[in-house]
């Protein structure tokens, strides 16, 4: 599901009066009041979990530097090589270590942390503008 889609998912979904967000810990989708949700749009949201988990996290300030340190080593064109939040600081895989950023891992992390994933998709969709609370456009 691409950025707009996913904006959209989330927009159709508040637009029936349910406040969605992620939780404290960026891992899990919560919204209220539970029962509002309708069959069609939680199975949407369920299938584009992770998608629409980065997106609810795109002004979490610990997202927000990242995508914008991922954004910077984006070429203009051509391939895009590995991106890591914290390159200078990176000198390969350390035990229990985000491979991004260095942060540690907590147990339901295996290579990076919940913010550098939730960054690097916003960083490759194109968000990286959604910090300053508006949708970043590409032209
Ligand atoms: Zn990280």
């Amino acid at each position: 599901m691409s950025l707009q889609e996913t904006m959209a998912l989330l927009a159709s979904i508040r637009s029936l009066g349910i406040e969605i967000r992620a939780d404290d810990a960026r891992e899990h989708i919560l919204w209220r009041p539970r029962q509002m949700l309708p069959q069609e749009l939680y199975r949407k949201l369920a299938g584009h979990r992770a998608e629409a988990l980065a997106l609810l996290c795109a002004h979490d300030p610990e997202v927000v530097w990242r995508v914008h340190a991922l954004r910077m080593q984006i070429p203009p064109k051509g391939s895009i090589p590995p991106l890591q939040a914290r390159p200078y600081l990176f000198q390969g895989a350390r035990y229990k270590r985000c491979g991004s950023c260095g942060d540690p891992l907590t147990t339901v992390q295996q290579y990076v942390c919940l913010p550098c994933q939730h960054a690097l998709w916003l960083a490759l969709e194109g968000a990286g503008d959604l910090g300053g609370g508006k949708a970043a456009t590409n032209d």
